[in-house]
């Protein structure tokens, strides 16, 4: 289904009743925020498993109190051997007369809070600043739970209590420690879970005040490989000339995965464009620490280097070390390289290009033979879905800016997980954070203002889903 461009607009009169709605739910939605983050639950093993269930329970009453849910329950998935998940919380109120079913994602663990001497503000104790709160989750991600709630509560003061839009909600417990559990957590959970559309409220604005949609993330593929040309060490003096070493074959397979400009080499790899957004490169100099005189790689705009085309790093040699090296031709040396992958592209596909590259490219004819390997996939929203034209008007509409299509250069590995299980969802990464809002490390902040628009924006992707007939 498509929308007209009229329909995805919102007008002036619907734009202030939602500011209106959320601007008298606010004060409440930011004491929330502050009663979740004072309960520190991280999902490693060296923290405390209660602040976790604790954490988890004050989501779970924060999604009933709404009183829109038919269900509303903390559970955990079972996976692996006998191994059980961190506790989650779902609920659901089921669509009526053809409205969508609408999946509200976020996740209720936390980051460690890292080195405390860092933290300006006490870690867990939210902390109001120039604008910001902060505290470790602030941003990261319980301002997305509690988006999410605020949006459902707007919703009700909108539309009333009989509103027909179908709402799930999966609050995860464990994403900062990988979502192991979350593929088993999908399975076991899909009939609470399905919907048409799913909003993943976890990745970032582009600026507090210009909102973002993150459409594309870059994928991985990494593979270990061994350069061999001798079936045993020599003495260099007698075999040293005639004879090459398999630390030189390495080297210089290795030179051939960049071209003189940095970019990758290798053929057959998929390479997209990135919208065009000012990127101060002085300040990906600083961020990264880059030496001065030292030339960034690559052709394209940073933002096409980052998010839409592929990277290549050689992440290990094991070789001989320098302490223990005598003079000897090495018969074989392993190394791994990892690949970002652009968005759009297959891993297999970028695996096999990779391996090609490397067996015809090894000199000397040194054999090359291959190990482990590890494949993420990228991701790439369908811009043609109504979903996504709805959200991105809604976000426009409640920031006052055209709201942006923003890449990840990483991955959001749970996303592929996401498009397996539910192939015909549209999925929106949407988000709170903002470049200065630091998750991950001390002085995590949200930008009350960019969280009240995620907020508004919300609220008026949610009405207008309530009035489109779908199914
Ligand atoms: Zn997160």
């Amino acid at each position: 289904m498509n929308l007209s461009p009229e329909s995805s607009k919102f007008d002036s009169i619907t734009v202030t009743l939602a500011k209106e709605k959320v601007a008298a739910r606010f004060p409440e939605a930011i004491a929330r925020l502050g009663s979740l983050v004072r309960i520190p639950g991280i999902a490693w093993d060296a923290f405390p498993a209660e602040d976790l269930e604790r954490s988890a329970t004050a989501v779970a009453e924060l999604l009933t109190s709404t009183g829109v849910f038919e269900t509303v329950e903390v559970r955990r998935a079972t996976y692996g051997n006998d191994k059980v998940g961190a506790p989650a919380v779902v609920a659901r109120r089921a669509a009526r007369n053809g409205r969508p079913q609408i999946l509200l994602y976020a996740h209720h663990d936390v980051q460690p809070p890292g080195d405390k001497s860092e933290w300006k503000t006490p870690e867990f104790e939210p902390t109001l600043m120039d604008g910001r709160i902060f505290a470790r989750g602030a941003a990261d991600d319980k301002a997305g739970i509690i988006a999410h709630v605020t949006a459902i509560q707007s919703l009700v003061d909108l539309a009333g209590p009989d509103f027909e839009i179908g709402l799930s909600v999966f609050v995860e417990g464990e994403e900062e420690a990988g979502s192991p559990s979350f593929r088993a957590f999908l399975d076991q959970n899909r009939d609470i879970l399905e919907a048409d559309v799913i909003v993943v409220a976890d990745s970032a604005n582009w600026t507090t005040t210009i909102p973002a949609l993150t459409t594309t993330l870059r994928g991985l593929v990494s593979q270990e490989f061994e350069v061999r040309t001798l079936d045993h060490a020599v003495h260099s003096g007698m075999y040293g000339g005639p004879i090459p070493d398999a630390m030189t074959a390495m080297i210089r397979l290795l030179a051939t995965l960049h071209d003189e400009n940095g970019n990758v080499a290798v053929r057959g790899l998929v390479e997209g464009k990135a919208a065009e957004l000012e990127y101060d490169e002085a300040a990906l100099r600083t961020d990264s620490g880059l030496l001065d005189g030292v030339e960034l790689i690559g052709d394209g705009s940073i933002l096409d280097r980052i998010w839409t085309k592929p990277a290549l790093t050689v992440i290990g040699i094991d070789g001989m070390n320098v302490a223990t090296s005598s003079n000897t031709l090495l018969p074989a040396v392993k190394a791994k390289v990892s690949m970002r992958i652009a968005p759009g592209q297959e891993p297999a596909e970028a695996l096999t290009a990779l391996r090609r590259h490397l067996s015809e490219n090894a000199p000397f004819g040194a054999r090359v033979e291959f190990g482990e390997v590890e494949l993420g996939k990228p991701f790439k929203a369908d811009d043609s879905g109504w979903a996504k034209q709805l959200a991105s008007g809604a976000l426009s509409a409640a920031f006052g800016n055209e709201s942006v299509d923003i890449g990840i250069g990483g991955s959001i590995p749970f996303i592929a997980d996401l498009v397996q299980v539910f192939p015909n969802a549209q999925i929106l990464v949407t988000g709170v954070e903002d470049a200065d809002s630091r998750a991950h490390s001390p002085n995590e902040s949200v930008h009350l203002e960019t969280l009240r628009g995620a907020m508004v924006a919300e609220t008026l992707f949610l009405a207008k889903g309530n009035e489109l007939r779908i199914n």
